[in-house]
């Protein structure tokens, strides 16, 4: 399929600094807020492009959009238009960022459409409606198998057949930059005593990215893994902060609980799947072979290079993990078209994390978890001080972009202070 806005020789009359996530093949969506209103926009190298103004103005009148479609606090109303016409509408904002139009550009007081980055407050780009957390990349399963169980047996049984998942909750997704107290809870550190109460001393990360699905399939219909990416708008990189203490004792019978439900947080900018076209790539071969709702066709993985990075207070940060999309075994068609094939409803804004995104190398690990090895190998820091697991006045920040042939498409960032216990 040929995007119009993904043509890589197109340029913007924005300046767009060296190595922005934002050039102009990427334009992703998000909500702003300035001047005490919160709307649409698209990001444009360091800028914000004003969305609602845009309509207001009459410059998006072929599109067929309704009333007000961006003069919104959350994105689902346009989502909900489907991906057709979130594609027209980003071809046509590309249109009027190409530095040969002067639509936008000589006819508008750009002061009032075109904001910087670093003025605006980002905000939460959709209202979630229900959060599923995948559990798909191989290495990170693996990692825990060896490190819980046992490295002879470390998959499950049903690892390679199903892609596992559980329900989380959406009323903790936050947006990066709000601040989170260390959660409290009941922890089991030793066998031989009784539970004890308090913040947990295992807080760790989770490097995930996660998708946003528009339209819905309606309770009863499955969607078909080759009509996944129809209901796949875009993704985000997501922080799925875990209390790896309180985990470990309350997860059995149920599975993941308190330990999962405190806070996960989301980088503001929802990048199209359209814009990530050029960074397809060939999955891993999946052996045992899948059962045929599972098997799909094509390039359905992404290569998309992700980092996290720990920033102790007072201090420089240090980048503890290089990771990457495409060391997903299960891909996101796979994972929606499991998630329907009971005929559960997704609806527009719903949410699908990863999972804990692990490379094979070592340094390529997406938990504290996995890269202090269970607290056994403590990482230093810039300032002189170790890290098994993440401290009071840590910030956590996770990257990602893909990157080919001088062009790239980034996602920005999700940074999250965590503050004291209350
Ligand atoms: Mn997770």
């Amino acid at each position: 399929m040929e995007i119009a806005a993904n043509d890589p020789s197109l340029k913007s009359w924005v300046e767009i600094p060296v190595d922005s996530d934002f050039p102009i093949q990427n334009l992703p969506f998000g909500i702003f807020k300035e001047n005490g209103k919160k709307r649409a926009g698209v990001a444009i190298g360091d800028k914000v492009l004003d969305l609602s103004a845009l309509q207001e103005y009459g410059l998006l009148n072929d599109l067929s959009l309704p009333n007000k479609v961006f003069d919104q606090e959350v994105l689902n109303g346009f989502l909900h238009l489907g991906k057709p016409t979130g594609r027209k509408v980003r071809n046509r904002v590309s249109e009027l960022l190409q530095e040969n139009n002067d639509e936008l550009r000589s006819h508008y007081a750009l002061g009032s459409i075109l904001f910087d980055q670093s003025k605006v407050k980002m905000c939460m780009p959709v209202q979630i409606g229900d959060y599923t957390d995948f559990y798909s990349s191989e290495q990170h399963a693996f990692n825990v198998g060896c490190m819980f169980r046992d490295p002879k047996n470390a998959l499950m049984p049903n690892w390679k057949h199903i892609p596992v998942g559980y329900h989380g909750r959406a009323s903790s997704i936050i947006e990066s930059g709000i601040p989170i107290h260390r959660p409290k809870g009941q922890q089991k550190p030793n066998d031989e005593e009784p539970a004890v109460f308090g913040p947990c001393k295992l807080l760790d990360f989770e490097l995930e990215t996660a998708f946003i699905t528009c339209g819905e399939n309606g309770l009863g219909e499955a969607i078909p893994v080759e009509k996944a990416e129809d209901h796949i708008f875009g993704m985000v990189l997501f922080n799925d902060w875990s209390a790896r203490d309180i985990q470990k004792w309350e997860y059995v019978p149920l599975g993941p609980f308190l330990a999962k439900n405190f806070a996960s947080c989301i980088s503001p900018w929802i990048v199209t799947l359209d814009a990530l076209e050029p960074f397809r790539i060939e999955g891993p071969k999946q052996d045992p072979p899948v059962l045929p709702y599972l098997q799909y066709e094509g390039e359905k993985h992404f290569d998309i290079e992700l980092e996290v990075a720990i920033k102790p207070e007072g201090s420089e940060e240090k980048v503890v993990g290089h990771s990457n999309f495409k060391y997903m075994y299960w891909n996101m068609a796979q994972q929606l078209a499991h998630q329907t094939v009971n005929g559960c409803n997704i609806r527009t804004g719903d949410m699908y994390g990863s999972g804990t995104i692990s490379g094979p190398e070592s340094s390529q690990f997406g938990s504290m978890l996995e890269i202090s090895w269970k607290g056994t190998k403590p990482v230093s820091m810039p300032d002189g001080s170790e890290r098994k697991f993440i401290l009071d006045g840590d910030t956590v920040i996770m990257r990602g972009h893909a990157k080919h042939n001088g062009l790239r498409i980034g996602f920005g960032e999700v940074s999250t202070k965590i503050l004291p216990a209350k």
